[in-house]
């Protein structure tokens, strides 16, 4: 390889020599087309002819130029050196005007510095656009400034054919962070107890291997770290090569697609080469599902032919080493279903370590411990920041943080208060107050008594979160109001009232729309969609149904993405199922329009001061709830 690559570069130099020459050649070519030698007397002809035009003299040796009157091709004489005292006489006689150069006697007449100006700083410039490319792509593949390429790696087709410079390209792609460069460890991490706990055994063997060894226990192969998107299994997997102090090779899949079209493969072989050069040490491959995808079982259809011959090299390097050498490979992916199940086998990634949403405590946890890089009001109960930010990742919950701060900045306060918490949770969440949106009266008031709708209905019924917040201030991300419910505790088990009760709350704007204004509006839309997919989760996977019991009729593709289903049923039971959907939610609709109907005087109360306010509290919104009635309600404006 490495002579290979120095024949390279003497035929890049060969060619670059002969370019420089023959631009040598051909411009003084160029220039003497225009430029004819004529002899001194031929001038002086010309002159008293009047047929000269311009005449220059060139005062360092006496040469003169001079162009022709009526002459097409615009050629420029030039005569032999001649010290002629009257020329000038002469010229003014015959009209010509003349002028005189004295050019400096020019560093480029050394022909030393002339040969290093044509020749050496092409070749330089040449050599420095090439390394710059060169680290470019080295930037693309790492972009950390930590990573060192080791040289060596196999040569199975350097696809860059060509350019010597680029050689390296082709050998190695995993970022190299030496020992504890990540910076990252796991106090960097919050929450997320048993992934790292399961991590920690595999730091613990990389430290004292004979731990292990001697009672012939032997680490797993491969860990896959699995988990939905910004969990942070990124960030788990540079903590572990930070406590470990092992180096640390990291690639993407992605990059597997991106970077190495048509060399996947020997990209695969190359990284295991250097892991072993280096054991122990740890690769991670990050978002797996790239290269990692189910072969079909019918020959491939060309297209993934190179996809997988990776995978097919990827197992073929995690079968050729054993786990006691020192090599720990980490994997990350958020759609474990659809790996090829021989990478999930015993003897490949065989531990799976869950890491799912973080829990109350981890949301908590997690924002404070992003807090710590803000300055920020001491008495902010992070508890209640947490709660009301159920089902955020911790990515998400990072982003919270920060656009807490943003809001601070924007309110010109030195320090970050509870309320900027709050209102970067709905601008995560449902996108930032629209300034200046155009709200007719009318509409405003639809979107009050269909928002108070959600919440009356939730307020009256038994198993529903409490009410946090009200507001109808429009949000870019589309929502014209919205009704945010925090729950006291986190829940993981749902009953079936509970999930009922949700249904009731979903349907209970258009409700109220119904109720007061007799008309339907495409404010519900999203309502609608929540109050469908869980009435068909409850009857197709959570096994609610009377008619069905516990039949599973949907199969989640993708759990930690979206969890879109697909059918397990026969076309006849889809339609009994879609039958019972809708019959559900009507049910659910209905039990909202009549607790609706049993609570008027109040939903007319808590709309109208929705309308006025904007955004209430929960507080507020109970305090109306229970005081008193009214002596008298008007209706509907
Ligand atoms: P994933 O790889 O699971 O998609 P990442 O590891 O890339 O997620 O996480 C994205 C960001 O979210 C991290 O850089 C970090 O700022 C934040 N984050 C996620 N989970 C946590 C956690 N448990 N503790 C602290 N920060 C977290
Ligand atoms: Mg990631
Ligand atoms: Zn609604």
């Amino acid at each position: 390889m490495k002579k290979n690559q120095k024949n390279r570069f003497v035929r890049l130099y060969t060619i670059l020599l002969i370019l420089i020459l023959a631009l040598n050649i051909f411009i003084p070519m160029f220039h003497s087309n225009r430029m004819e030698n004529t002899s001194y007397s031929n001038f002086l002809t010309q002159v008293e002819k009047k047929k000269v035009k311009e005449v220059q003299v060139d005062g360092n040796d006496d040469i003169i130029y001079y162009t022709l009157k009526n002459d097409d091709k615009k050629k420029t004489y030039q005569t032999g050196e001649m010290n002629d005292s009257q020329l000038v006489d002469r010229l003014k006689k015959a009209d010509v005007t003349f002028t005189q150069t004295i050019h400096q006697s020019s560093i480029l007449d050394n022909p030393f510095i002339y040969f290093l100006i044509s020749f050496l700083l092409p070749l330089f410039f040449i050599s420095w656009l090439m390394r710059r490319t060169m680290k470019k792509f080295q930037d693309k593949m790492g972009g950390d400034s930590t990573f060192t390429f080791t040289p060596g790696g196999n040569d199975a087709g350097n696809g860059f054919g060509g350019f010597g410079g680029f050689g390296n390209l082709g050998k190695s792609n995993a970022k190299v962070y030496e020992g504890k460069k990540t910076g990252i460890t796991f106090k960097d991490v919050a929450g997320q107890q048993e992934a790292k706990d399961n991590l920690v055994e595999i730091v613990d063997f990389l430290n004292n291997p004979k731990k292990y060894t001697e009672i012939g226990a032997t680490m797993p192969k491969g860990a896959l770290l699995v988990g939905p998107p910004g969990t942070g299994k990124t960030l788990l997997a540079k903590a572990v090569a930070g406590e470990a102090g092992v180096p640390f090779f990291s690639i993407s899949g992605s990059e597997f697609v991106e970077m190495f079209v048509g060399r996947g493969a020997a990209k695969v072989r190359d990284l295991f080469k250097q892991a072993r050069e280096k054991a122990p040490c740890i690769v991670f491959i990050d978002e797996i599902d790239t290269i990692g995808k189910r072969r079909d079982g019918a020959g491939s259809m060309g297209g993934n032919d190179e996809r997988e011959q990776t995978l097919n090299q990827l197992l073929a390097e995690m079968d050729g080493f054993d786990g006691s050498k020192g090599v720990v490979l980490l994997a990350a992916t958020n759609r474990p279903e659809i790996l090829d199940p021989a990478l999930t086998r015993p003897g490949r990634f065989d531990r799976r370590i869950p890491v799912e949403l973080p829990d109350l405590a981890g949301r908590e946890a997690i924002l404070k411990l992003h807090a710590k890089k803000i300055k920020h009001s001491p008495d902010i109960d992070f508890n209640v920041v947490a709660r009301a930010a159920a089902g955020s990742s911790g990515a998400d919950l990072a982003n919270i943080i920060n656009e807490g701060a943003l809001l601070a900045i924007r309110d010109g306060r030195k320090q970050v208060v509870q309320k900027d918490l709050e209102e970067a949770i709905e601008i995560v969440i449902a996108g930032e107050q629209k300034k200046g949106a155009v709200i007719s009266p009318k509409e405003k008031l639809i979107v009050a008594y269909h928002e108070i709708g959600h919440a009356l209905v939730a307020a009256k019924s038994k198993n529903t979160a409490p009410v946090h917040k009200i507001t109808i201030i429009p949000r870019t991300k589309g929502a014209l109001g919205y009704t945010m419910q925090v729950e006291e505790d986190e829940q993981n088990l749902l009953s079936r009232d509970e999930l009922y009760a949700k249904i009731v709350t979903y349907t209970a704007g258009r409700a109220a729309e119904e109720i007061i204004f007799n008309s339907y509006t495409s404010g519900a839309s999203n309502d609608i969609e929540q109050a469908t997919k869980l009435a068909r989760a409850m009857i197709t996977r959570f096994g609610m149904s009377p008619t069905f019991g516990m039949t599973a009729l949907e199969t989640v593709n993708n759990q930690y993405l979206g969890g879109d289903t697909s059918l397990a049923c026969s076309p006849e039971t889809a339609a009994r199922v879609d039958q019972e959907v809708i019959t559900l939610i009507q049910q659910a609709h209905d039990e909202a329009v009549q607790i609706l109907k049993d609570n008027l005087a109040k939903l007319h109360e808590l709309a109208k001061y929705l309308y006025e306010k904007e955004t209430i509290t929960g507080e507020q919104f109970m305090y109306i709830l229970h005081k008193p009635a009214e002596i008298s309600t008007s209706g509907a404006q």
